[in-house]
């Protein structure tokens, strides 16, 4: 707060004193929301889901692709004509179709680039127990939500067209209206467009149009050939849920993935299988770090405690052929897969079992999602604060399609540049909008003033739960090696060719903790856009000259403790995942499939790009260059998303003279009296005035972001493990009820 007071410059200080004259919105009013705009959830039926998953697809083309397994992999269906009847006008004569939606932004990775194959890969599995009602819904909702924010933060397409940006802006405000704003925006549509999401909404597909825990009478969850015995090699991979997951995970390399059951509550991870029953796994710390963080941001509601954390051996119980185990150990633990010879559907080849080093090395949490398999309708929860953990919604459906979207979040690290000189940039990660061949000079770029000898950075970090270490490096455009294009991660051999060109040690801060950490993001000095931490490091800038185009890259290191290993694992050795290696190990490479999961330490922001300008003008603010809702009108100087891109040898500050300055000026009076306007009249948020923010704050501390307080859970971060409360009440209760059901196919104890 004191930050953005003491970087108020004098012209806009006068602008917020004249709208201050403007009463303030109440906090109350800005975080109040109208009871039209909140939703109920419900546990979605078979076909509800089918039109909701089709109607994405149809929506947003761009991100969405529907397919199902029966077309993809050529599977057999199961079921007969009288299930899922809906599936007849698909062209399927019987049975179910076992449906796929992956979400990606297919423009900023098309098929087949480098980018599309080293996109980190979640996986979803709604239900593999047909009777399990809350996964489905959790995970169907979770997509719709993705795909409209993703789609909304895309706009304006085109800054020119009137139309676009009114779009853009209904959008937004309808978006604020049912409590997404402007930081939850840009943390969804980043997920979008920065990984590939799978989802099987209704995995057993027959099992859920019927409201039936098998598939045709066979358990899919004790289907997959991980620590069965040989004699019973024709019991696996039975299920037509088995084998569309199975296909699927052969085409992919998922890092993390869940998968929904319900019948108590309990997020659980390896080991789950007899053979390491008295054992934890060698990814154990990346495991517990990760199901811990699921479980703050679920929360809890209305007598529905925290869910328990711990490995399924202790808290559930153990099975042969889970699926979660497979999906963990099944590439390197060859010793306990065997090649299924099921015969059903006309049986299955054997090499369909056969995995290469790869594929199954994935965290696939087991989320027991609520005691009642098929929760009542006032427990689901609702839209209402949605993304806050215990928000006034908080329900079944609620809470695990935040395990959702955490998930998402927690796949790969992430550093972002907010803003620069205490103004915030308009923008994070646009949604298909190209990034790659330095395109982020112009999409990403902020004018500063040359008479300042410093200017401040601010950023945040992501996609991980402890920030070892964070700093800014910075140089000139015209310096950097071309292979730097501003898409992806910096190489060794990119950083050897910068050596002596490049700033690294002006702005080092240390480390912190992301949003997802039991202690909240720290540090967190308050109100730029993101519900992460904000870090900040002055950069020297005396050195540069009016024209300069510098690179400001930010870097961080994550979650190096996801390398510790407590005394009782089995198999001895490092961790074995993808995800803890990809953070931890940069030896780490593995191909398959098309795909590419490269191990590094250090993960960094796609660069922001200031212009040194001409300090004729001495109101000393830094400007959003590339703002797409109120772009800059420069005349008589560089234009936006003209100049900038071509001429990065060649800069000179020729076009930045005192008149343009004092024209940038002007205009930024007149944008901040149209914001103070938007922001009455959409009750306080604050969200078409990025770069007017720092004066907003003057006038009204009503306009605050309302995600400021939500991610911190104040509770000691002990290690739940072990603890006594880990009761085999729990444990019989679920067996039990399994048993009533006759499904169980293996005892526990
Ligand atoms: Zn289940």
């Amino acid at each position: 707060m004191t930050m953005r007071s003491r970087l108020v410059p004098p012209l806009l200080a006068a602008a917020a004193a004249l709208a201050s004259q403007i009463p303030p919105i109440s906090a109350g009013a800005s975080r109040s929301l109208d009871a039209a705009n909140i939703r109920s959830f419900h546990v979605l039926s078979s076909e509800e889901i089918f039109h909701i998953i089709n109607d994405l697809a149809d929506r947003y083309p761009q991100f969405a692709t529907l397919t199902d397994a029966q077309t993809r992999f050529g599977l057999p269906a199961a079921g007969s004509e009288a299930d899922c009847p809906y599936d007849r006008d698909t062209g399927l004569n019987a049975g179910c179709r076992n449906y796929i939606l992956t979400i990606e932004d297919k423009a900023v990775h098309p098929e087949g680039s480098a980018s599309a194959a080293t996109l980190p890969e979640v996986f979803l599995s709604g239900c593999l127990h047909g009777n399990e009602r809350v996964g489905p819904s959790s995970v169907t909702e979770a997509a719709s939500l993705l795909l409209e924010v993703a789609a909304c933060v895309a706009l304006p397409t085109d800054p020119a067209d009137s139309r676009s940006v009114n779009d853009a802006i209904l959008c937004r405000r309808d978006l604020d209206e049912r409590g997404i704003g402007e930081s939850h925006r840009r943390w969804l549509a980043r997920l979008v467009s920065t990984r590939r999401i799978v989802i099987m909404p209704t995995a057993n597909a027959l099992g859920y149009y019927q409201n039936k825990r098998e598939e045709g009478g066979i358990d899919p969850n004790r289907d997959f050939p991980f620590d069965i015995e040989e004699k019973d090699k024709d019991k696996c991979m039975q299920t037509i849920a088995g084998r569309s997951i199975n296909e699927l995970f052969r085409e992919h390399l998922f890092q993390l993935s869940i998968t929904f059951h319900a019948g108590m509550e309990a997020i659980t991870y390896e080991w789950g299988a007899p053979t390491y029953l008295k054992y934890m796994s060698p990814d154990d710390e990346g495991q517990s770090q990760i199901a811990l963080g699921y479980k703050r941001f679920a929360g809890n509601f209305d007598g529905t405690p925290d869910y328990k954390t711990g490995t399924m051996n202790d808290i559930v119980y153990y099975v042969r052929g889970g699926m979660e185990d497979w999906a963990y150990g099944g590439s390197w633990d060859p010793d306990r897969v065997v090649q299924c010879t099921p015969n059903t559907f006309g049986g299955y080849p054997p090499e369909k079992t056969t995995y290469n080093d790869s594929t199954l090395r994935m965290f696939n949490v087991l989320v027991e999602a609520s005691d009642h398999k098929t929760p009542p309708a006032t427990k689901t929860g609702t839209t209402e604060q949605l993304l806050i953990t215990n928000g006034a919604g908080n329900g079944h459906i609620s809470r695990n399609l935040r395990i959702a979207l955490m998930e998402i979040e927690l796949v790969q690290p992430y550093v972002s540049i907010l803003g620069a000189g205490g103004v915030a940039l308009e923008d994070d990660i646009v949604p298909s909008k190209d990034r790659s061949n330095r395109s982020c000079m112009q999409n990403k770029a902020m004018l500063i003033p040359s008479n300042k000898k410093e200017i401040e950075i601010e950023w945040t970090v992501g996609g991980g739960f402890t920030v070892d270490e964070t700093r800014i490096i910075h140089g000139r455009w015209e310096d950097m090696p071309l292979s730097i294009d501003g898409s992806g991660q910096l190489t060794d051999e990119d950083l050897a060719k910068l050596d002596g060109k490049i700033n690294t040690l002006d702005a080092t801060v240390g480390g912190g903790t992301t949003q997802w950490h039991k202690d909240g993001a720290q540090p967190n000095s308050g109100a730029f856009p993101t519900i992460g931490p904000l870090f900040q490091a002055s950069i020297e800038t005396s050195s540069y000259s009016p024209g300069d185009k510098i690179a400001v890259f930010a870097l961080a290191r994550l979650d190096s403790s996801w390398s510790r290993q407590p005394n009782n694992i089995k198999p001895e050795g490092p961790p074995l995942s993808h995800v803890v290696n990809a953070r931890t190990n940069p030896t780490w490479h593995h191909e398959s499939a098309g795909k590419v999961i490269q191990g590094r330490l250090l993960w960094y922001s796609i660069p922001l790009t200031l212009v040194v300008g001409d300090d004729a003008n001495g109101s000393g603010v830094a400007i959003d260059l590339s703002s797409r809702l109120k772009p800059p009108k420069i005349d008589n100087g560089p234009q936006i998303g003209g100049g900038f891109g071509g001429n990065i040898g060649s800069a000179s500050g020729g076009g930045l003279t005192g008149h343009l300055m004092v024209g940038i000026a002007a205009c930024s009076i007149l944008i901040l009296f149209a914001c103070v306007v938007l922001a009455r009249r959409r009750r306080g948020r604050v969200e078409y005035s990025r770069a007017m923010m720092g004066a907003l704050d003057e006038f009204s501390d009503g306009l605050t972001f309302e995600e400021e307080d939500a991610f911190s859970t104040p509770e000691s971060y002990h290690d739940k493990r072990f603890d006594d409360s880990i009761e085999m009440a729990a444990r019989r209760e679920h067996a039990d009820a399994e048993e009533e059901e006759g499904g169980r196919a293996f005892s526990i104890d």
